[in-house]
C-alpha cells in the first residue's frame, strides 16, 4: 500500500516512509523527486532552480531577482531575471553585453532604445508581449499604469543584473567637469546629478505614447514583438508559439517556443540538436523526464516561477500533471528554433528496421504518429475509458495571447 506524500515506490516495492525531519511542503511540490520514476538511473546533476529561492533585490521603484549559472550550474548558455516595477517606476537607461530576451508577464510597460544606426524606438507593451534589445543597445522600461513583471533573459549564463552599465553610475564616475563639457553645460546646472545608481526607482505614469515627441529617425527593424500576432501551432493537446528569426528579425541571438499544454496532455518526446534548452514555467505543474545517454535519466517537478535546463541533445519530456492548462516558454541561445522529434524519426525510418529495434510488427510501426504533434495527450479527457479527471479544460492560455 502507497502512503501519500512517502518515499515509497509501489511499481518495484522500494523506501520506506520517512519519519522526518523533513520539509513536508516541499516534498508535496516534488513528487517525481520524492519518488521518482523506476526508469530514472545514475547521477545527473541538478536541472531546476526556483525563482522563490534567488536572492530578492528591493528598490525604492520594485524588485529584482535572477537565476543564473551561480545558481544553476547546469546552465551554460543562458540567465534569466524577474523583475516588477511600480505603476510609473523605472529601470533606468542602461545597457549590457549579452543580448537581452523578455516577455511581459503582467501589466504594462513602456520600452525605449537606440540603435548604432542612431535610429530610436519606443513601445508600450501588455501581458504576453515580447522585446529583444541584442548586447550594446541602450534601453530604457517604465511601467504604466498597471505596474508591470517581466521575465529577461541573457545571452550569457553568469550575467548579473547588478553588472550592467547604468546611466547614472557612468555619469557619478565620470569628473564633472568632464561631464558638463560633454553635455555644453556649466557644473552648477548637473549640481544634483546622482553620486550613485539609481537603478529601480520611481517615476510618474507617462501620457500616451502618440504624445510622446522623438527627434531623429525611427528604428527599421522593431525591437518589440506583440504576441496576439503570432499565429499559434495547435496539436491535439495544446498550441505552440514558435518566437525566432522567421517572426522576430530583431531577436538575432535568443529563440523561443512558448507552449500551452491542456491537463492531461505533454509535449512530446523530443530533443534538440541546435542548443540547450533553458525554460521558465509561468502556470501550472509539469513532470519532466530527462535522458542524457549513457543510461542517465532523471524526472523533476516544475511549477510557475520555476527554472529548468534540458542538456544540448539530450531526450526529454514534458508532462502536464495538474488540473490547469501548462505554459512555458523553452528558450535558445540560437537564432532559428529546431527539434527533432522522436515520432517523426521513427515514421521516416524504414518500417523493417524499426520493428527490429523495438522488438514489435511492421504493422505496428505503421500505427506509430507520423503528423508533426508537439504535444500530445497523455490522458486524453475526451476518452470516456480514462474518466477519472475533470473534463473542464479552461480557456485561461487560449486567451493569455489573444
Ligand atoms: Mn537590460
Ligand atoms: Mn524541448
Amino acid at each position: 500500500m502507497t502512503k501519500q506524500n512517502e518515499p515509497i515506490r509501489e511499481a518495484d516495492h522500494t523506501g520506506w516512509i520517512d519519519q522526518g525531519p523533513r520539509n513536508e511542503q516541499r516534498d508535496r511540490q516534488n513528487p517525481n523527486i520524492l519518488v521518482p520514476p523506476v526508469t530514472d538511473h545514475g547521477t545527473v546533476t541538478n536541472l531546476r532552480f526556483s525563482f522563490s529561492d534567488a536572492h530578492m533585490r528591493l528598490e525604492e521603484g520594485g524588485w529584482a531577482r535572477e537565476v543564473t549559472n551561480r545558481e544553476l550550474p547546469a546552465s551554460h548558455d543562458m540567465a534569466g531575471v524577474n523583475m516588477c516595477l511600480k505603476p510609473g517606476a523605472y529601470r533606468e537607461l542602461h545597457w549590457h553585453k549579452e543580448a537581452e530576451w523578455a516577455i511581459m508577464l503582467k501589466g504594462n510597460a513602456r520600452v525605449t532604445a537606440l540603435n548604432e544606426n542612431g535610429e530610436s524606438f519606443i513601445d508600450d507593451l501588455d501581458a504576453g508581449d515580447l522585446w529583444n534589445f541584442e548586447a550594446g543597445i541602450p534601453h530604457s522600461i517604465q511601467a504604466l499604469d498597471q505596474g508591470c513583471e517581466f521575465l529577461l533573459v541573457f545571452s550569457e549564463p553568469d550575467f548579473s543584473e547588478n553588472n550592467t552599465f547604468l546611466l547614472t553610475d557612468w555619469l557619478a564616475h565620470t569628473p564633472k567637469d568632464i561631464v558638463a563639457a560633454n553635455f555644453k553645460l556649466d557644473e552648477d546646472t548637473l549640481a544634483a546629478l546622482p553620486t550613485h545608481e539609481k537603478y529601480i526607482f520611481d517615476g510618474q505614469v507617462p501620457g500616451p505614447i502618440s504624445q510622446v515627441s522623438r527627434p531623429g529617425k525611427t528604428m527599421q527593424e522593431p525591437v518589440t514583438l506583440h504576441m496576439k500576432d503570432v499565429p499559434a501551432k495547435q496539436f491535439e493537446a495544446g498550441k505552440v508559439w514558435i518566437v525566432d528569426q522567421n517572426v522576430f528579425p530583431a531577436a538575432k541571438t535568443i529563440s523561443a517556443a512558448i507552449v500551452m499544454v491542456e491537463p492531461g496532455g505533454m509535449r512530446e518526446l523530443h530533443w534538440h540538436p541546435k542548443a540547450e534548452e533553458w525554460d521558465y514555467f509561468m502556470q501550472g505543474q509539469a513532470k519532466v523526464g530527462v535522458f542524457n545517454s549513457n543510461s542517465l535519466a532523471r524526472t523533476f517537478d516544475f511549477q510557475a516561477g520555476d527554472v529548468g535546463v534540458i542538456p544540448k541533445e539530450a531526450g526529454h519530456y514534458i508532462q502536464n500533471i495538474g488540473d490547469e492548462p501548462l505554459i512555458f516558454i523553452e528558450l535558445f541561445k540560437n537564432p532559428i528554433y529546431s527539434d527533432i522529434s522522436l515520432n517523426k524519426w521513427l515514421a521516416t525510418t524504414p518500417a523493417q528496421i524499426v520493428a527490429d529495434h523495438l522488438n514489435v510488427s511492421t504493422a505496428t510501426v505503421k500505427q506509430l504518429p507520423s503528423e508533426e504533434a508537439a504535444v500530445v495527450w497523455y490522458d486524453d479527457p475526451t476518452t470516456p475509458k480514462k474518466s477519472n479527471q475533470s473534463n473542464g479544460h479552461t480557456d485561461d492560455a487560449n486567451s493569455f495571447f489573444s
